[in-house]
Parts: C-alpha cells; structure tokens; sequence
C-alpha cells in the first residue's frame, strides 16, 4: 500500500513500514499507538535526518524500546501473503507480516504535464515553468498550484507555503493585481544557539521588489498606496 491514510484497519494486524522520512515515521507512529505491531524496513543507518524535530524522538525512543522493532540497512527482497523476506547486514530475515505500508516517496505525473504543454526548467528536480506571481505555465490558460510546483521536490511546498496559491490564480483569472507574490518559502534550519529547528523566511524576488518600491516611496514622501504598492 502507498497511501496511508489511517490505522484503523491494521488494528492487531503486523504492518511492516518501509522507509524513514516523515511518513513512515508518521504512519509507523500512528499504527503501534492503535494497536498494530510495527516493523520498519529501513535501507539507511537511522531515521532521516528531516523527520520532524518534534516526531523524530519518539520515533527513536519506540525503537529503542523495541515497541518498534526496525531493522537498518535493510531491503525488502520479497512481499508474500503472510510474510516478507529482508536482506540485512546479518543475512536474510523472514518476518511475520499482514500489511506493507510503502512511505518510499512519490514523484510528479510528469507525462501528464507534458501532454498538457507544460515546459520544465533545465534542473536537477525538473521543476515545472510557471509565473511566480501568477502561477500560469507557458501554456496560457494553465496554472499550477501546490506541490506539484516544485517538481522532484515534493517537500518544497507544502499547506503552509502553498496555501496562497489558488488566491493568486483566482486573482489572475479575475484579471485583478498579482503584484505581490505567494512565494514565500520557509526553509528549517538548525539554530545552532538554541539546538533546533526554527523557521526561516526567504521572501520571494517579486515581494523583495515591492518592499523595494515601499522603501522608495516612503523616501520620496509618497505613500505606497500612490505608488501602488501592495503588500500584506
Ligand atoms: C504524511 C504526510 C504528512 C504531512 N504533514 C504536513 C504537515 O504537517 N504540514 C504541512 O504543511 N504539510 C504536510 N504535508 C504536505 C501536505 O500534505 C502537502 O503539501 C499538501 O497536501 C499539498 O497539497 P496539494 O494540493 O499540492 O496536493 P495534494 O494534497 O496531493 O492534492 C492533489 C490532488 O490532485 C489529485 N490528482 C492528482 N492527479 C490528478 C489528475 N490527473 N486528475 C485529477 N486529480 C488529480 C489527487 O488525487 C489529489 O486529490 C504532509 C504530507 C504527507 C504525505
């Protein structure tokens, strides 16, 4: 299974979890606490690095527990019926098993975009070309929204960044102002002085030029709204 979407069905069943990024550490976490007996498939060393500073301790401590069991360095060699068979660092493992959840990620339906006429930009994640503003791809007509807007980068946009979206689209569709700019990425960082993650704002390039304009016109004694600066 690829979607997880809840537990409720493999309550007392044993769910293997496959993978070590934020949905398997969330899907893992989400089965044992209602009941499944979980085992995690993991083909690195430990749980990634960008699992959620605040899921990734109880995660690592139900496995030190061995409420989870998880196996490192490990591959699925094979899915049978009631059972899986692992090729580990000892050698190969045969588990007990009723249900696969596959967290290994997902990627863009890129032969669909295509078909639609949108174009991509010569880089590494294959990122769709759209107005950052407007969203509307070289194909007029066609907006992109979401996830989708990152490419290969599924993790670039998300509800709190990809939220503004469909305003920007519905404002250019009503063929009102989009001079302020949805691109707000918020980058984790780690804070070396407090030890954690904390939130970091890159404001868009189109959003910087407003500023920019605001600065301006705050300079010259005019007010931005003279200059039709829109910020929010
Ligand atoms: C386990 C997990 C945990 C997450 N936790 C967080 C979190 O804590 N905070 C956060 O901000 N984000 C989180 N996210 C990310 C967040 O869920 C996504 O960023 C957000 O859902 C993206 O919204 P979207 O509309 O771009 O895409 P989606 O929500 O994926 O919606 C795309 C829709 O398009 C439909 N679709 C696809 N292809 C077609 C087609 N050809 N025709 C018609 N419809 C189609 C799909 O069925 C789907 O309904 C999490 C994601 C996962 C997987």
């Amino acid at each position: 299974m690829h979607y997880y979407r809840e537990p409720f069905g493999f309550v007392g069943q044993q769910v293997a979890v496959i993978g070590a990024k934020n949905s398997a550490a969330k899907a893992a976490l989400d089965c044992y606490r209602h009941g499944a007996k979980v085992t995690m498939v993991v083909r690195g060393r430990q749980i990634a690095d960008s699992v959620k500073y605040w899921i990734k301790p109880d995660l690592k401590n139900r496995i030190k527990e061995r409420s989870i069991v998880a196996y490192f360095d490990t591959v699925v060699e094979e899915i049978l019926e009631r059972s899986l068979k692992l090729r580990s660092p000892d050698g190969p493992i045969d588990i007990d098993n009723d249900f696969v959840l596959a967290m290994t990620g997902y990627q863009p339906d890129f032969g669909f975009l295509e078909s639609l006429g949108i174009t991509f930009a010569d880089d590494a994640w294959r990122t769709p070309v759209y107005d950052a503003r407007t969203f509307e791809t070289a194909r007029p007509g066609i907006h992109l929204a979401g996830t989708v807007c990152g490419g290969l980068r599924t993790n670039r946009w998300f509800i709190e960044n990809g939220r503004f979206h469909a305003r920007q689209i519905a404002r250019h569709l009503a063929g009102l102002r989009t001079d302020t700019c949805a691109s707000r990425i918020v980058k984790c960082r780690v804070d070396p002085a407090i030890g954690r993650c904390c939130a970091v704002r890159e404001i868009c390039p189109a959003l910087t030029r407003v500023k920019e304009d605001a600065a301006l016109a705050s300079a010259s004694g005019r007010s931005d709204r003279e200059v039709g600066v829109s910020m929010r």
